[in-house]
């Protein structure tokens, strides 16, 4: 995943597994001087969640000597996350949850951001936990194509679109979560108020329940998809990326999702 001389935008939320990813690689990067490390949060603009956390990553970036990078939904998008989802209730949208916007348009700013400080890698902290999570996501929502694309390591399918790695990905979280706290890491412990929506949590549940009565389910499912994903992206390597006609970004279609989206609350 990491070169010696790479520049990594780290991907920090503020919460337990960025910040444990973000000391482990400044502890790396004392052994490599030509590695270069940025922090990258995104600002969803979601009221008394985002800037507890906001403080708090920079609070770690300051004591790490790491730069940090702010995106903000609101500069790149001109909505905050709270006025996307008010906009879209208040003309009777429900089919969305909170999660679904911030996802989508969360995954571009990340990419804008690393863009920004021009880093040629954007590392993110999804462990053991989140790959499997997505994956049942993926098959829960019908979409196997992106079972394909949502990799440990991405391919460089476009130029614009910065190579996300995954350095957690055979983590559990319970690892990682103990690591930042053995290290006495401050991390955001809050709760994000749209939590409680997503499907996520449900299958998060589901899945460890399942690994509490037949440990080694986390990681037999990881396994398995990598097993299975090269078939899936010999099938996902005909879908070509075009240019959104309307924000100039990679995009499957000819609008990307996130313009798709956005069309919605304006
Ligand atoms: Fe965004 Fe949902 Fe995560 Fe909140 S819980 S930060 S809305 S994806
Ligand atoms: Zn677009």
């Amino acid at each position: 995943m990491l070169r010696f001389d790479d520049h990594l935008a780290i991907a920090v939320s503020g919460g337990k597994d960025s910040l444990s990813l973000l000391h482990i690689l400044a502890k790396m990067k004392r052994f490599r001087p030509k590695t270069q490390l940025t922090a990258v949060t995104v600002d969803e603009g979601i009221d008394g969640y985002r800037n507890e956390a906001l403080e708090i990553a920079a609070a770690n970036c300051k004591e790490l000597e790491i730069p940090h990078h702010i995106v903000s939904f609101k500069e790149l998008y001109g909505f905050t996350l709270d006025e996307i989802v008010s906009r879209a209730r208040g003309r009777g949208e429900t089919e969305l949850t909170a999660c679904a916007y911030c996802g989508v348009l969360r995954r571009k700013a990340i990419n804008a951001g690393a863009r920004q400080v021009h880093a040629n890698k954007v590392a993110t902290a999804h462990t053991l936990d989140d790959e499997v999570q997505t994956v049942l996501m993926n098959i829960f929502h019908g979409d196997i194509m992106r079972l394909a694309k949502e990799k440990p390591v991405t391919s460089e399918v476009h130029p614009l679109l910065v190579q996300k790695i995954k350095p957690f990905c055979e983590i559990p979280e319970k690892e990682s979560a103990l690591y930042a706290y053995v290290k006495n890491i401050k991390f955001q412990d809050t709760p994000c108020p749209y939590a409680s929506e997503a499907l996520r949590n449900d299958i998060r549940g589901m899945i460890n329940l399942m690994e509490s009565k037949h440990a080694g389910t986390k990681f037999t499912v990881f396994k398995a998809i990598e097993r299975l994903r090269p078939a899936l992206e010999q099938t996902a390597a005909k879908e070509k990326f075009r240019t959104c006609t309307e924000c100039g970004e990679p995009s499957a279609l000819d609008v990307c999702k996130c313009c798709e989206m956005l069309r919605h609350v304006r």
